[in-house]
């Protein structure tokens, strides 16, 4: 059976709110979205990546996603992209996992 532990690419299992939000603002202090051209602005907060942040309310059309070369994607082997209209790394995992069956 897979664990939350197996694909938790920011190690928030276990975290403290207090060192969940110290590792959002992280995350989104390193952001590169609002260099993007998929991004609207405005939007906030980015890192959309992040577990909680949730998708973006404004941005529906996809362009580009530069992910993959930020250094927050980097440091924490994410392995999806456009998580601001597809969400979460987590939840992209999440549902892959369901669509590739037991
Ligand atoms: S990986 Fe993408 S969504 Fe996550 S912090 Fe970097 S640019 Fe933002
Ligand atoms: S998640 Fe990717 S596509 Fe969306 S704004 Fe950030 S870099 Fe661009």
């Amino acid at each position: 059976m897979i664990e939350l532990s197996d694909f938790d690419r920011f190690g928030v299992e276990g975290m403290t709110k207090e060192e969940y939000i110290e590792k959002q603002e992280d995350v989104v202090k390193n952001c590169l979205c609002m260099k993007c051209p998929t991004y609207v602005k405005g939007d906030a907060p980015t890192g959309y990546c992040f577990p909680l942040v949730g998708t973006s309310r404004i941005i529906h059309a996809e362009k580009n996603c530069i992910c993959e070369t930020c250094p927050v994607y980097k440091e924490n082997e994410l392995d999806h992209t456009f998580y601001c209209t597809r969400c979460s790394e987590l939840c992209q995992t999440q549902k892959k996992q369901v669509l590739s069956g037991p």
